[in-house]
């Protein structure tokens, strides 16, 4: 059975490990590989590896740094199909959706194509007699990115790019149930001409990660993933000393008001609800029904779920596919249980379906529920499958109320024809990314992706400007080019 191996020092090779985890074919719930689990010698391996590439990469020109990213953008947008076939095959998800998520990656590295313009610095002439002030923005060193299982090669491509471009030498610690598409990322950067060691891939489980936190040679981690393992890093890793990004888990609510287009949200209720098998962190998972909007958009959203095609990723009649592992697919399916047992009301029941065939893939079909309250565990909890839960509540107020309420504050959307009230719920809701009338409001690679509270650890979001920020440290730096000098023990000013 092949390997899916790390990538160290510009080749593949599977380590000294010996430990391996399974990676399954989600639509037949066959194991279709093993991936090499790497222990510490092999993340030091890597480390060390960046640590040597990382000196001559931040001392290659800007324009050089530009060349290669554009080399690499073109290798991916040639082998998008590619990419985009190795995710379906390892997450489950169809695979327009995933050729969706390698051209939104796209994105970031077109971004960084323009790192000599985003690390322009700071200038100012003249602060005292013969004086200049100026700032500068230097990479860190070495960089860790750990990534989820949901997005194998997005969001890897919201943190490597950028780092990268910035100067950084970068060590991706990918999910080890989709490993496969990172290393074919890496193999292509090195193809546009990226030196060997500035992007290394060491596949693994929390051994690794761990290695990663603890390791004296890396600046920075990049993670997304769940909460608790998010709150895990940001601890261990600023407790060693790292700057830590750590976007967690979400809960992400669609607030529709009763003046909203019934068919519009409920076109967007299901596609953003039901998309990717609700694996995405900013899927929809809670649908707000304010006021007198619920029974009609109840039925609306019923009619159109019944209708969805479920099936393998690779089947393009497939609008869905199957879970990633069996483990989750039981995971959700007992949050289904969950719900009835806690008395909300199943309107649409997903559990025990499997397409002709595949009857022993990882399915859940679109399941609806509706009367879901605050205290169920399928409003508290993200079950990360395609579970939509309607909450009815009275007022405009009661919607704010409910979602500020929520610890998570990844995404939230509001269906509305009323500006003002959109503009109002914009304005008050606690939450990092808001969509008008826009279900899933992921923000455009030049504009930085993060949630509130408990979505992210740290202060810093994703790519765009604060991705840049976060790969880089300032340095101020005050200039005088002194003709005479005498001795002056007082504190400077600025005359
Ligand atoms: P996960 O937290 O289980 O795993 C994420 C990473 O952490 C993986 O690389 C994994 O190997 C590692 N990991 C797992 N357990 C660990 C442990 N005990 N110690 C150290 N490392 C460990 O998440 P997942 O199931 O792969 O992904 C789904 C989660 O990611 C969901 O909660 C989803 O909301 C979240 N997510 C968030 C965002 C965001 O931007 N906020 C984006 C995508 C996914």
């Amino acid at each position: 059975m092949s390997v899916t191996p790390h990538w160290i020092d510009g080749a593949r090779t599977t380590g000294s490990s010996t430990r391996t985890g399974d990676v399954f074919r989600p639509s037949t719930g066959e194991v279709a590989r093993q991936v090499a689990l790497a222990d510490q010698s092999d993340v030091d391996l890597a480390v060390s590896s960046a640590v040597k590439a990382a000196q001559s990469w931040a001392d290659s020109s800007l324009s050089t740094r530009s060349r290669v990213l554009f080399a690499f953008r073109q290798l991916v947008h040639d082998h998008a199909d590619e990419l985009a076939e190795i995710i379906s095959s390892e997450h489950g998800k169809v695979v327009s959706d995933a050729a969706g998520e390698v051209q939104r990656g796209l994105e970031v590295v077109e971004f960084a194509c323009g790192i000599p313009h985003l690390l322009k610095g700071e200038h100012s002439e003249q602060v005292s007699r013969g004086v200049d002030a100026y700032s500068v923005r230097e990479p860190l060193g070495v960089v860790a990115g750990i990534t989820p299982f949901n997005f194998p090669v997005m969001v890897p491509m919201w943190m490597f790019p950028v780092a990268i471009a910035a100067g950084n030498a970068f060590v991706l610690k990918p999910s080890e149930r989709d490993p496969s598409a990172s290393v074919r990322l890496a193999e292509l950067f090195g193809e546009a001409g990226l030196p060997d060691g500035v992007l290394n891939v060491v596949q693994g489980d929390a051994t690794a990660v761990n290695a990663l936190l603890d390791h004296p040679d890396v600046a920075g981690v990049s993670f997304v993933g769940s909460t608790p393992i998010a709150k895990h890093v940001y601890a261990r890793g600023t407790a060693n000393g790292k700057r830590v990004q750590a976007l967690g888990g979400a809960k992400n609510h669609m607030v529709v008001l009763p003046d909203a287009d019934i068919d519009v949200a409920a076109d967007a209720a299901v596609s953003a609800g039901y998309g990717s098998a609700g694996e995405r962190c900013m899927a929809i998972s809670v649908i707000v029904a304010v006021g007198d909007v619920a029974d009609r958009l109840v039925e609306a959203i019923a009619v159109r779920t019944r209708q969805l095609v479920t099936g393998p990723g690779d089947d393009s009649s497939s609008q869905m596919g199957p879970l990633v592992t069996g483990a989750h697919r039981d995971k959700v399916a007992s949050y289904v249980d969950a719900g009835v047992a806690e008395g909300a009301t199943l309107v649409v029941d997903g559990r025990g379906y499997a397409p002709a065939g595949f009857e022993n893939g990882f399915w859940v079909a679109p399941t609806l529920f509706d009367h879901v309250t605050p205290e169920m565990s399928i409003y508290r909890d993200e079950i990360f499958g395609p579970v939509l839960s309607v909450v009815r509540v009275e007022t405009f107020e009661d919607a704010v109320r409910l979602v500020n309420a929520n610890p998570y504050g990844n995404g939230t959307a509001v269906y509305t024809g009323d500006g003002l009230a959109a503009r109002e719920y914009q304005r008050r809701v606690h939450v990092g990314m808001v969509g008008i009338n826009v279900p899933i409001p992921v923000p455009m690679a030049y504009y930085s992706f993060g949630g509130w509270k408990d979505s992210l650890f740290g202060d810093t979001h994703v790519h765009g400007a604060e991705g840049v920020r976060f790969y880089t440290r300032a340095k101020a730096v005050t200039a005088r080019w002194p003709r005479q000098s005498g001795i002056d023990l007082g504190f400077p000013t600025n005359g």
